[in-house]
Formats: structure tokens, C-alpha cells, sequence
């Protein structure tokens, strides 16, 4: 899927410039001006592994699995997003799992999930969630500074915390 989204954009951007001469100040027709705005208006994005440094090219987002609405289209911005809020989470030892977004350390994962890993400081025991999205990683980040949740959102959070409800919190 991913392989074919770059394929779409390399023959979008090859029809594109192969009809523009470089433009010239003096055109009058402003014919390479009409040509460059066709290969920006693309929304594409590039994604950069934070790992490993491969950058895979995705068309109008990623569609994604997503735990609360079933399918949704992930921006690399959102990525973004959750990574400053996950920097933001004390008290617990929190991080992102990238690697579906990345076709090298995902493999070319169809529909990439974003995924967290939350770590027991005691016994070390690791707790992964996939289809996580922004909204998901601001409930752990308010839960854990102690704000009011609602009961929902509350169960959300301990449910992606690896908490099970009705032993100790
Ligand atoms: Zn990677």
C-alpha cells in the first residue's frame, strides 16, 4: 500500500515537471508558475523514523486502526503531538511504539497503528497498547497529573496504564 502511494506521487511529480520548462522571470504566461502549483497542492507527507531514520511517504494521511473510532486518518503532525505529550507524562515510565509507521522497522504494516508501551517500575513488566491516538495519550497525561476525569475516560486511561480495575490503584 505504502509502496504504491510512492509510486502515485513519483508519477504525479514526473507529469508535473516534465511539462514545465524552468521558469522564467519574464514569462508572461506564467505557464511554470500553473505547473509548480499542481505538485504542491499534493498532500503528501513524510514520515521520518525516529529510530532509524527512514523516511516513508504516505498520500492524505495514514489510515489507521484507531481503538475508539475504528478507523481514522493519522496525520504525521498527530505522531508529532503525541510524542510532545508523552515527554510531558511523569510518574511512569511511558513511550510511544512508532515502528508500524515505518516501513523499514514495520514492514509495511497496511494499516499502521500507533502504539504505547507503559513499563511497571517494580516488576518490569511491560503493558502495549496499539490504536492509541492523541486523545488517548492527553487522558493518561491528565489522569496521572491528577485532573477529574470522567468515568469513561478515567476507565480509558487505566485500561492503557495496564491498571485493572478493582485492584489497587
Ligand atoms: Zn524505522
Amino acid at each position: 500500500m505504502q509502496y504504491l502511494a510512492i509510486l502515485i506521487v513519483a508519477v504525479i511529480l514526473f507529469i508535473a515537471y516534465s511539462g514545465c520548462r524552468p521558469i522564467s522571470p519574464r514569462n508572461p504566461l506564467g505557464i511554470g508558475a500553473m505547473c509548480y502549483s499542481v505538485a504542491v497542492d499534493l498532500d503528501r507527507e513524510e514520515y521520518v523514523c525516529p529510530v532509524c531514520g527512514e523516511k516513508s511517504l504516505y498520500l492524505l494521511g495514514i489510515d489507521s486502526p484507531d481503538a475508539a473510532t475504528e478507523t481514522k486518518r493519522f496525520s504525521i503532525a498527530e505522531i508529532e503531538s503525541c510524542r510532545m505529550i508523552i515527554d510531558e507524562i511523569e510518574g511512569v515510565q511511558i513511550a510511544l511504539d512508532e515502528s508500524q509507521f515505518c516501513l523499514k522497522c514495520g514492514g509495511g504494516v497496511e494499516k499502521p497503528q500507533l502504539g504505547i508501551i507503559v513499563k511497571d517500575g517494580q516488576t518490569g513488566k511491560e503493558h502495549r497498547s496499539w490504536g492509541v491516538n492523541v486523545e488517548d495519550i492527553v487522558l493518561i497525561r491528565d489522569y496521572l497529573a491528577g485532573k477529574e476525569l470522567e468515568d469513561n475516560n478515567r476507565k480509558r486511561a487505566l485500561e492503557l496504564l495496564g491498571i485493572t480495575l478493582g485492584s489497587k490503584e
